[in-house]
C-alpha cells in the first residue's frame, strides 16, 4: 500500500469510526467524496463497543430479571428466577457484535475505504496512519476529526484493579457484592441501578444536591424514589476524597456536607465525565488546532475549526457528548464539506437517560423558558391517567409541555417515566417542525398508547383538557 514515503491522496480523511466519523463517511460518500476512515480500535467507537448499545442491553438484561421476579402482580409467578452472567454478558456481546458488523458493511457498501489504525497529523494536509504492520502517509483535501473521549480519571481514584471506569464496568465477569459509583449523573446511575437490580448493593456519591443534576429535580425525584426501593445509597452533596486499593476491594473516603465517612466495596466504578480525545498522538499541537480551555475543538456552525479545510464533530466539539450529537454534526460537517449550505441547529436536541424509569428531555424547561423571557404555559398529564401505561402495569411518571401562551409554539417538553425515551421522539419532531400545542392537541392518537399523554398535555396546556379535572 505504501510507495516509498510519498503520500497517497484522498478527497476526506475522517479520523474516528464511531457514530460521528462513520455517519460522517458514509454521507460524504453519498455526495461523491473519496473517503478514507481510520479508527484505532473498533468501527462503531465508544457508543457501540463500549457505550450506548452495550449498556442499554445489560439495562434490558436487569429489567426482564426485575419484571419476572414481581409480576406476580399482574397474576404471574415464576419460581426460581435465576441470572446466569456470563450468560447475559455473551448476549450483550452478541449484540454488540451484530451492531458493529452493520456499521462495518455499511462503510464498506459505501465503498469507503477502511483503516485500522492511529492517525497522526504531520501538517495542515498530511497525516501518518500508524499500525503493527504499516504506516502509510495520506495527503487530503479535507479531514473531519471525530475521536470522541474517554473517561475522566480522578488523580485520588487512579483507574486499575478494583477502581473501574465504564468501559470495565460493562464487561465484569460476574456480579459484584457491592460497588461505590462515583458521579450521579446519567452513566452512573443507569449502571448502579442495573447492577442494584442484578443484587450488587450500590452506593451512589453524588456531588450536587440531586441524582441526574443535568435534569430538573422534578423529574429526578422518581428515580430517586426508585433507587431507594431497591437498596441504593444516596448520598448528595458527596465529595469522594480518597482510596486504598486492596486485591480483593476498595474503601473509599468520602464527606458529606463537610463529614467524613468511608465505605468499602468490591468495585469503585468512577463516571465524573469524559474528556476529549484531542491530546496525545494526534497531533492537534502540531497544526495549532485552536482549543478550548477544557480541550475540545473549537469549531463553527458547520463544523469547521480554525483550519478551514478540517472538520470536528462529536464529543470532541463543545456540547452534549451524546451519540446522536455526533451524527447529527457529522452530516453537518460532510454536506459543508460537499459545498451544502448545511448548519446545526440544536434547538431539538434530545437527551435521554435510560434509568428506571426513564427520562427524556429535548427544546426548553419550564426553567430555561421563563430564563428567557417566555410567558410559558404547562401541560403535564400522568402516565397513571393513561390506559395503556396501566395496562403495561407503568402507572408512574409524566409527560409536561412547556408552550410559549402567546403563540402556542411547543417549546420543550420533558418526559419521565417508562418508554420516555421513545415518546421524547414525537416532541422533538413538533419542535423541530415549529408545532404549536394545537397541533399536536389536534393529532390524532392512536388509541391505546403511551402516546396519547402527549395530546392530553398539550390539551392541558391549551386549558382544556378532556381525561384531567380541575384544570
Ligand atoms: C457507558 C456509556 C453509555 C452511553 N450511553 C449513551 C446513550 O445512551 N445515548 C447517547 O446518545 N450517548 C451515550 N453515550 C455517549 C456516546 O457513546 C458518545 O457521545 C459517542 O460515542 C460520541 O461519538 P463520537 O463519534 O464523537 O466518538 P466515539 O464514539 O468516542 O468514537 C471515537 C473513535 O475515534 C477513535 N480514535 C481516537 N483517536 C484516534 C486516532 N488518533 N486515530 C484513529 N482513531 C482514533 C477511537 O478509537 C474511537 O473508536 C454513552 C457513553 C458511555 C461511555
Amino acid at each position: 500500500m505504501v510507495v516509498g514515503d510519498a503520500s497517497l491522496d484522498i478527497d476526506l480523511l475522517v479520523i474516528g469510526a464511531g457514530p460521528g466519523g462513520y455517519v460522517a463517511a458514509i454521507r460524504a460518500a453519498q455526495l461523491g467524496k473519496s473517503v478514507l476512515i481510520v479508527d484505532k480500535s473498533d468501527w462503531g467507537g465508544v457508543c457501540l463497543n463500549r457505550g450506548c448499545i452495550p449498556s442499554k442491553a445489560l439495562i434490558s438484561a436487569a429489567h426482564t430479571y426485575e419484571h419476572a421476579q414481581h409480576a406476580d402482580s399482574m397474576g404471574i409467578s415464576v419460581d426460581n428466577v435465576k441470572v446466569d452472567f456470563a450468560k447475559v454478558q455473551e448476549w450483550k456481546n452478541g449484540i454488540v457484535k451484530k451492531q458493529t458488523g452493520g456499521v462495518n458493511a455499511l462503510l464498506k457498501g459505501n465503498k469507503i475505504q477502511m483503516f485500522q489504525g492511529e492517525v497522526m497529523f504531520i501538517n495542515e494536509n498530511e497525516a501518518r496512519v500508524f499500525n503493527d504492520q504499516e504506516a502509510p502517509r495520506y495527503r487530503f483535501q479535507n479531514c473531519i476529526i471525530a475521536t470522541g473521549s474517554r473517561p475522566i480519571e480522578l488523580k485520588a481514584f487512579p483507574y486499575g484493579g478494583r477502581i473501574i471506569s465504564s468501559t470495565e464496568a460493562l464487561n465484569l465477569p460476574e456480579i459484584p457484592k457491592s460497588m461505590v459509583v462515583i458521579g450521579g449523573g446519567y452513566i452512573g446511575i443507569e449502571l448502579g441501578q442495573t447492577f442494584a437490580k442484578f443484587g450488587t448493593k450500590v452506593t451512589v456519591l453524588e456531588g450536587s444536591d440531586h441524582v441526574l443534576p443535568g435534569f430538573e429535580k422534578e423529574l429526578t425525584k422518581l428515580v430517586a424514589r426508585n433507587l431507594e426501593k431497591i437498596g441504593v445509597e444516596v448520598h448528595t452533596e458527596a465529595l469522594a476524597q480518597s482510596s486504598v486499593k486492596n486485591e480483593n476491594d476498595v474503601t473509599v473516603t468520602f464527606t458529606v456536607k463537610g463529614e467524613e465517612k468511608q465505605i468499602t466495596a468490591d468495585y469503585v466504578l468512577v463516571t465524573v465525565g469524559r474528556r476529549p480525545n484531542t491530546d496525545g498522538e494526534l497531533g492537534l499541537d502540531l497544526i495549532n488546532m485552536k482549543l478550548t480551555d477544557r480541550g475540545l475543538i473549537e469549531v463553527d456552525n458547520q463544523g469547521r475549526t480554525s483550519i478551514p479545510h478540517i472538520f470536528a464533530i462529536g464529543d470532541v466539539v463543545p456540547g452534549l457528548a451524546l451519540a446522536h450529537k455526533a451524527s447529527y454534526e457529522a452530516k453537518v460537517a460532510a454536506e459543508a464539506i460537499a459545498g451544502l449550505p448545511s448548519v446545526v441547529d440544536y434547538k431539538a436536541m434530545p437527551a435521554v437517560v435510560f434509568s428506571d424509569p426513564e427520562i427524556a428531555s429535548v427544546g426548553l424547561n419550564e426553567t430555561e423558558a421563563k430564563e428567557k423571557g417566555y410567558n410559558v404555559t404547562i401541560g403535564k398529564f400522568p402516565y397513571a391517567a393513561n390506559g395503556r401505561a396501566n395496562s403495561l402495569n407503568a402507572g408512574q411518571g409524566f409527560v409536561k409541555l412547556v408552550g410559549d401562551k402567546e403563540t402556542g409554539l411547543l417549546l420543550g417538553g420533558q418526559v419521565v417515566g417508562p418508554e420516555a425515551s421513545n415518546l421524547i421522539g414525537e416532541l422533538a419532531l413538533a419542535i423541530e417542525m415549529a408545532a404549536n400545542l394545537e397541533d399536536i392537541a389536534l393529532t390524532i392518537h392512536a388509541h391505546p398508547t403511551l402516546t396519547e399523554m402527549v395530546m392530553d398535555a398539550a390539551e392541558g396546556a391549551l386549558g382544556h383538557p378532556i381525561h384531567q379535572l380541575g384544570k
